[in-house]
């Protein structure tokens, strides 16, 4: 089978000889409809964030199920699923409370399918559990791919910040990309937080207008941080979710966030950040939230069915994987890319 593979250090490659793997036991073998492309995999391609194994990119994945191990039970061939990403030991507490991307044992096993283990950039996946699927109803897989992680990881991000998202309050959503524009869609279901929406191009800032941003700034303006406090007023933004995660937003972030707040950065732009007493609001909680658990994948796949999420989406083949992934690092995409074998 066809599978787009990750060698090493920007080196990733389109090939034909990957044997069709079969299931056994608790295993499912799944016919993949799409696989999203994150800007995580630019992470492990371009800077080594996990080296020393070849392996399948791509762990957003959705597909109909193909084959069955032996001890798979609730599951037929033809059934549509997500799978979901971070796969954990399955046994501990936070795999117990369904969330794996917790997983006390991260630390010593491959973070998952497409991070380290074979993915879904391929014509079949192997999923180690059935433990690990979400059934997607009458969701077209192509189009749900990135629900289990451009979705998921803002919604478990914004929720965990819910109760400060009132409809007085201001939240600043940083870059408007494959997370970031889902994350404006969430905040307009979920949240009464009005939004300021910051990116560095004007179709970014266009888009997120559309997506239910009150307001758009450009972070590369120096002045970004005042014309936002211009906005707030005095009691500033009560939560940031920075989707870049570079140095300098996370600066922009300190700069916004009010007393009491969250500074919520997801993007893994490899930002530093010195902590003094007055750089901070007092009371702001800072974090750095990964992925989601599995029953908030469900919540999501509820979202989308209720049609109040969409993923904008390009579709492409998995032959056009480098493109894509060119296109990824120059801001391109408008939306989430998926590869369709
Ligand atoms: P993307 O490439 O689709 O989007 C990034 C967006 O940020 C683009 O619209 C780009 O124009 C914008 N941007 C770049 N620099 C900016 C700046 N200085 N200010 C404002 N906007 C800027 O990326 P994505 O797939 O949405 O991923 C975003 C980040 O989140 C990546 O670093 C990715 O690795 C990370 N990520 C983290 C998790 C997690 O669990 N923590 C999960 C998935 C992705
Ligand atoms: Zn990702
Ligand atoms: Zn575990």
């Amino acid at each position: 089978m066809k599978a787009v593979r990750f060698f090493g250090h920007k080196d990733v490659r389109v090939v034909n000889d990957i044997e069709r793997p079969v299931p056994k036991g608790d295993e499912v073998l799944l016919k993949i409809g799409g696989a999203g492309v994150c800007h995580s995999d630019l992470h492990i391609i371009d800077e080594g964030t996990v080296v020393g194994t070849v392996f399948t990119l791509g762990h957003e994945n959705a597909g109909w199920i193909e084959e069955i191990g032996e001890n798979v039970e609730g599951y037929k061939k033809g059934d549509a699923v997500l799978v979901y990403g971070p796969w954990g030991c399955g046994h501990c507490k936070p795999c117990q409370q369904s969330k794996e991307n917790y997983c006390d044992h991260q630390s010593e096993q491959a973070y998952g399918g497409g991070l380290g283990l074979d993915g879904g950039m391929a014509d079949y996946m192997l999923v180690p559990s059935s433990r690990l699927l979400v059934p997607i109803y009458d969701l077209d897989p192509v189009i749900a791919a990135p629900l289990t992680d451009a979705a998921l990881t803002p919604y478990s991000a914004i929720k965990r910040s819910l109760p400060k998202l009132m409809a007085d309050e201001y939240v600043v959503v940083i870059g408007v990309g494959g997370l970031g524009h889902v994350a404006l869609q969430i905040l307009r279901e979920i949240s009464g937080a009005e939004i300021i929406a910051c990116d560095v191009t004007e179709d970014k800032l266009a888009f997120a207008k559309e997506l239910g941003a009150a307001y758009v700034i450009n972070s590369k303006d120096a002045d970004a941080a005042e014309q936002i406090q211009k906005i707030t007023g005095i009691k500033k933004a009560k939560v940031v979710l920075d989707f870049v995660g570079a140095t300098s937003t996370i600066d922009l972030g300190t700069k916004v966030v009010s007393l009491d707040g969250d500074l919520t950065i997801v993007g893994l732009g490899g930002g530093h950040y010195q902590y003094s007493m007055n750089g901070l609001p007092f009371g702001v909680s800072m974090t750095n939230p990964y992925w989601g658990s599995r029953t908030e994948l469900m919540e999501v796949v509820g979202l989308a069915r209720q049609k109040k999420i969409h993923i904008e989406i390009e579709k492409h083949k998995l032959d056009e994987a480098n493109e894509v992934y060119d296109r990824m690092r120059q801001g391109k995409i408008k939306g989430r890319a998926v590869l369709i074998p």
